[in-house]
């Protein structure tokens, strides 16, 4: 079982991935929580470049194919190896973020950042998907007071940006229906977690 977590900066993927990945375990699974870009040795190397905010000259395909880069590292890695021990991966971000952030956001294209990724990815998709929806101004003022993130760069894009992102993703949902589950991530964090549950519960008879 592979389950990607999506949605702009600030949904709380992060801490809700967490939060199922104690979850999971308490329930008897063998679980593996991971992030992109990043996950492993040569994948962060290539986060820092991307997120680096004095590298103000990244091109956007350069920047598509970095992120490619990281995602097939990364899969190759650490995310086949455990889904072949059996385990639940649990990925807070993956393809789709390229798709929203790069591929509509950007403008590259969705069906352009597709093709690169389908080489990356090399078939291996998400059983299931969950997407984070909220307004990118609660969650850029979630950031904003989260002392313990690093500022990275793309925290100097512009809100405009960030509501592409939105749209982005609200695209892909409708593009990838069967895939793809859409959270109210504005609610409670405890709500927004028995939502997610929730929807993993159908896939998670052990
Ligand atoms: O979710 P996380 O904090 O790890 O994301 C790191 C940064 O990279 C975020 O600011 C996110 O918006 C950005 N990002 C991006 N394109 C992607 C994936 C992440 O711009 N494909
Ligand atoms: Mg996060």
């Amino acid at each position: 079982l592979f389950f990607s977590f999506e949605g702009p900066d600030g949904a709380g993927k992060t801490t809700i991935v967490q939060m199922l990945e104690r979850h999971l375990i308490n329930r008897g699974f063998n679980v593996m929580a991971t992030r992109e870009p990043g996950g492993i040795e040569i994948a962060e190397q290539i986060r820092s470049i991307l997120l680096n905010p004095n590298n103000k000259t990244m091109d956007a395909r350069t920047e598509a194919l970095l992120y490619a880069a990281a995602r097939r590292q990364h899969l190759v890695e650490k995310i086949i190896p455990s889904l072949e021990e059996g385990k639940v991966v649990l990925c807070d971000r993956f393809i789709d973020s390229s798709l929203a952030y790069q591929g509509f956001a950007r403008g590259l294209g969705v069906d352009e950042i597709l093709s690169i990724n389908q080489f990356a990815i090399n078939g291996l998709m998400p059983t299931l998907t969950i997407y984070f929806d909220i307004d990118p101004k609660i969650g850029l003022e979630r950031i904003g007071k989260n002392q313990k993130r690093e500022v990275n760069r793309l925290d100097l894009e512009q809100l405009a940006f960030h509501e592409r992102v939105r749209k982005g993703y609200l695209m892909l949902l409708e593009q990838f229906p069967k895939r793809m589950r859409k959270v109210d991530a504005s609610q409670p964090i405890e709500k927004v977690f028995s939502d997610v549950v929730a929807l993993l519960e159908p896939f998670l008879t052990n």
